[in-house]
């Protein structure tokens, strides 16, 4: 079996092509798919340390959060098969999120 190398367009990493879409290596395919949940889970993050600031309940928002976070596993699952690996991704993906939030904080 032969196994052609190319490069993704995104990042430019060299992958085999036959686990390339659209010319995307598998992670910059699931950093696109859950890119818009990921801003939303920043986002309710945020808000719920603003909540907690004020004391406020923030049962309601962490629930959000978790839906979001079982929305991102979800479209993960649909491009990684192995669970596994789709787990390593979604970590990854949160802690981005995560990261996200400190760099838009104070703005
Ligand atoms: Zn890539």
């Amino acid at each position: 079996m032969s196994s052609l190398l190319s490069f993704c367009r995104d990042c430019s990493k060299q992958v085999q092509s036959s686990q390339t879409r659209d010319g995307r290596c598998l992670e910059c395919q699931v950093r696109r798919s859950v890119a818009d949940l990921r801003d939303e889970h920043a986002r309710l993050w945020r808000k719920r340390e603003r909540y907690r600031a004020q004391q406020a309940n923030v049962d309601q928002i962490r629930r959000q959060i978790a839906r979001v976070e079982d929305r991102m596993a979800q479209r993960i699952k649909e491009l990684v098969a192995n669970d596994r690996e789709a787990a390593d991704h979604l970590a990854r993906e949160l802690e981005t999120a995560r990261g996200q939030r400190y760099t838009i904080k104070g703005v």
